[in-house]
């Protein structure tokens, strides 16, 4: 039977080729891929009109929520080749304390398998390392993307070899661990492991599934625009606040929405796109301010926030790109700022965000306060990953049942 048909429903399946970022060059879809011939990431293109044929939004909004619910929109040909820990759509919940604004929703990705929106990407990268027969896979990562690829690859029988720099949080560490990764402190950063990984996979070694090296991890990632669009009953919010490290979600996003509008789905309208990073390892927001096109390394980065601590991104041009085509900015926001956003938003609001979730909270205050953000616009805030993954303030109180117990001073 032909590629292009789903063996087990027989409805067809949309992806014609993928296509050079950089330069459009087109490359054959059903092939292992990596980067471009010019070392850039390669995005993959479906046949959307056949899409609009096959699916309409009742059709879609009448399917359970998960995120295999947009299969259309996504690479993956064969539902046999799906390998889901249950990928569900993840929920808006306001913060009005801690936001200062009724109209600010996050975006709460904590609630994937793995605790992470990196499950997001890897479901799809994994899924599609499985349909082209890939048995062994090596990645650089800061943590959660890793801890994703161990949880979906272990499923399958795919090996792990993951690489992350040595201060990575001990919990991230022991989850790879744990879900059948075999995991390497390496003392140096993400972009350092990323050179391990390289010369392995020129070797032949193992696949490299660094971020964006692969072509499928965009397509999962993608699906945070797709939601949103759906949540927001097709009318896309005015600003999104992004932790921007390698960048994927945002550049997914982008993508998605350009989809959506050539269905018919939505208009040309777009959020603005707030890149945020850590002030302590900020080099988009360096290239955004400098006007340029690719941004430099970032030296001795460092930051509270693991998840956004990448000093280089392969796919800078495109994060840059959709942030100025959005009438967005990139901006950076200290460790104290930080810090101080998660535990505002989980003293008063009762939400636990991530490092790097906080940053995006502490970035809309900020842009609260300069003007950049109207309270009364519709704003998402991008939390990635749960809170529990990371330290937590101490607690040491403790009672003595035998004493006399005040229980008035408790
Ligand atoms: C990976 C990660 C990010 C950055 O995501 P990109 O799409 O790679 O920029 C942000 N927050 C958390 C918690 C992450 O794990």
């Amino acid at each position: 039977m032909a590629l292009n048909t789903n063996l087990t429903t027989g409805r067809p399946t949309f992806v014609t080729h993928l296509e050079c970022s950089m330069t459009g060059e087109r490359y054959e879809a059903d092939m292992l891929h990596g980067l471009s011939r010019v070392g850039r990431p390669l995005l993959v293109r479906y046949d959307l009109e056949g899409v609009g044929a096959a699916l309409s939004k009742e059709a879609l909004t009448s399917r359970e929520t998960d995120l295999w619910r947009w299969r259309e929109l996504l690479p993956v040909r064969h539902t046999s080749d799906v390998v889901s820990l249950g990928e569900i759509e993840t929920p808006l919940v306001p913060i009005p304390k801690s936001g200062g604004s009724p109209n600010v929703l996050v975006k709460d990705e904590g609630r994937l398998p793995t605790g992470s929106f990196k499950a997001r990407g890897l479901v799809m990268a994994v899924s599609m390392a499985k349909a082209l027969g890939v048995t062994k896979i090596a990645m650089p990562t800061n943590g959660n993307a890793g801890a994703a690829l161990a949880a979906y690859a272990s499923r399958v029988g795919i090996e792990t070899i993951i690489f992350c720099p040595d201060d990575t949080p001990e919990i991230n560490v022991r989850e790879v661990a744990a879900q059948g990764g075999r995991v390497y402190r390496v003392n140096g950063l993400i972009d350092d492991c990323g050179a391990i990984v390289g010369k392995g996979a020129a070797e032949g070694r193992w696949f490299d599934f660094s971020t964006l090296k692969e072509p499928y991890r965009i397509e999962g990632k993608k699906t945070m625009g797709l939601e949103l669009a759906a949540q927001f009953g097709w009318k896309l919010p005015d600003a999104i606040f992004y932790p921007t490290g390698g960048g994927t979600g945002l550049i997914g996003m982008w993508k998605a929405f350009d989809e959506l509008e050539a269905l018919g789905w939505i208009g040309p309208e777009r959020p603005r796109m707030f890149a945020v990073q850590a002030s302590g390892c900020a080099p988009i927001v360096r290239a955004f301010e400098a006007g340029e096109e690719h941004a430099e390394r970032w030296e001795d980065a460092a930051t509270v926030a693991a998840g956004i601590r990448v000093p280089r991104a392969v796919g800078d041009f495109l994060i840059l790109r959709a942030v100025r085509a959005s009438g967005g900015r990139a901006v950076a926001v200290g460790d104290p700022a930080i810090l101080k956003a998660v535990e505002d938003c989980a003293r008063r609001d009762g939400l636990l965000l991530c490092p790097e979730g906080g940053a995006t909270l502490a970035a809309y205050r900020e842009a609260l306060r300069t003007g950049l953000v109207d309270e009364d616009e519709r704003v998402v805030l991008f939390n990635c990953a749960t809170g529990l993954k990371y330290p937590l303030p101490e607690a040491p109180q403790t009672l003595d049942r035998f004493a006399e117990i005040d229980l008035g001073a408790l």
